[in-house]
């Protein structure tokens, strides 16, 4: 299948193929033909399938086709639970519909609302936004959805997630009733399903499960190793120059922070990104990390949402996540639209039971790098001394720095470990854990 099969106007082709597609996602060739055709669907896909391209192709070719009732009306709706996701939507919009002449503006939290409502009053043709400025601005009168055409509900459970609902259900009230809904959701949780009932109308369902083959495409390594030894693990890891691009994820805020003015101490380019930084502060660190210009982005899950930057070499699981879904999250970052990509975590004795969790829902035992200098002496099979740094680079070619252990092999962590879930409320930053999502 190619994109030209698929009824897209020439204008759309060409700004796709300026991007370098070269054929449609799964997603793209299930979906689009459906929401050309005026249907509502429901799309189970996660951010990384191309689910975006997914529903805005379509839609700027059916805004192109149909002119609007209302100038400067707003014609398509689209919700997005974050607002790095909700850039990232917007810029989707300019790039695709470049040739278009259709107008996006995205709104969102955090950031002062002048220049949003400045733009809103020269009109726009799509408005990307998340549900709480959203509700803000239509309150205060700077938005009316009445003339909204298409609504795209991205990422529902993680809106869901987020605490997020009741706005978006408050949103979805001010929409006419005579409209074309779109809905994308990773996975289909009781509550977003009753929403789907009823906010859609016969709805087409569009189902890509890309986790399975996402995670059998990713090289995954675990290195056992104590806590207060991970940092310095970090360092000799990221001594391999065939490491350009990683995504370190920490737990927490303070973490992150802390991880990411150690490494760049160490001279290795570092920045953190998550939610208490300002917008502008987000944003540049994304910027320096997709110019390269940052070698190292340290994340939190929260924040790592929606970050969508081709060619990450590596995901580093400085810590591992309670939520075993949050690893698979994770390291799809390194695996985007086609690529393959390596992922590694850091597993200290705490976190044996997350690994077991991992493993589980994977359905993957993650080889285990047998040799490294910090390696934990409980996580070995055979006796070491730990703490001994290697003169020797962790790896070369971008591959498992060192031995990883053949299947079979011991994985030393078959000591009792203390099992400490704490389902969606663990962080000490008192940062909400995302569950399954995107
Ligand atoms: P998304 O799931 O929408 O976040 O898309 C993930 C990534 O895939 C983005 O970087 C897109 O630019 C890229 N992408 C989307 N569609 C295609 C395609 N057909 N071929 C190659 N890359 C694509």
């Amino acid at each position: 299948m190619q994109f030209n099969d698929l009824n897209l106007m020439d204008s759309l082709l060409r700004a796709v193929r300026a991007e370098g597609y070269t054929e449609p996602t799964p997603i793209q060739v299930q979906a689009i033909p459906h929401v050309l055709a005026g249907k509502d669907l429901v799309g189970c896909a996660q951010t990384g399938t191309g689910k975006t391209a997914a529903f805005a192709l379509p839609i700027l070719q059916r805004l192109s086709q149909t002119p609007s009732r209302q100038r400067g009306a707003i014609r398509v709706l689209v919700l997005s639970p974050t607002r790095e996701l909700a850039s990232q939507i917007g810029e989707s919009f300019s790039t695709y519909g470049r040739h278009t002449g259709l107008k996006n503006i995205v709104i969102f939290g955090g950031v002062g609302q002048q220049p949003q409502v400045d733009k809103l009053r020269r009109g726009t043709d799509i408005l990307v936004g998340t549900p709480g400025r959203l509700l803000d601005l239509m309150q205060q009168g700077y938005v009316r959805l009445n003339t909204i055409e298409i609504f795209v509900l991205d990422e529902a459970d993680r809106m869901l997630d987020m605490g997020f609902i009741h706005d978006v259900r408050r949103v979805i009230a001010a929409l006419p009733t005579q409209r074309q809904t779109l809905l994308f959701s990773a996975t289909m949780p009781p509550d977003i399903q009753d929403l789907a009932d009823r906010i859609l109308v016969k709805p087409v369902r569009v189902e890509v499960t890309p986790q399975a083959t996402t995670v059998e495409k990713i090289s995954q390594a675990v290195f056992f190793v104590e806590k207060q030894d991970k940092r310095a693990l970090l360092e000799h890891v990221l001594a391999d120059k065939a490491i350009r691009r990683v995504l370190v994820f920490t737990r927490t805020k303070h973490g992150a922070n802390k991880l990411a003015q150690q490494l760049d101490r160490a001279s290795i380019q570092a920045e953190a990104i998550h939610g208490n930084k300002s917008q502008g502060a987000r944003e540049r660190a994304l910027a320096n990390f997709k110019s390269g210009k940052t070698r190292v982005l340290v994340a939190t899950d929260i924040a790592a949402r929606g970050i969508d930057v081709d060619d990450v070499t590596h995901v580093i699981n400085y810590d591992l996540p309670n939520e075993p879904e949050s690893y698979v999250h994770r390291i799809g970052r390194t695996a985007r639209a086609g690529a393959s990509g390596v992922a590694y975590s850091f597993c200290d004795a705490d976190e044996r039971a997350y690994l077991r969790d991992i493993e589980k829902l994977i359905r993957l035992r993650v080889p285990v790098v047998a040799e490294h200098p910090y390696r934990s002496p409980l996580g070995m099979p055979t006796a070491a001394p730990a703490n001994r740094p290697s003169p020797r680079p962790a790896a070369a070619n971008g591959q498992h720095p060192a031995r990883t252990a053949p299947a079979g092999e011991p994985r030393g962590d078959g000591s009792k470990p203390r099992r400490r879930r704490h389902r969606r409320r663990s962080s000490s930053a008192g940062q909400p854990q995302p569950g399954m999502g995107q």
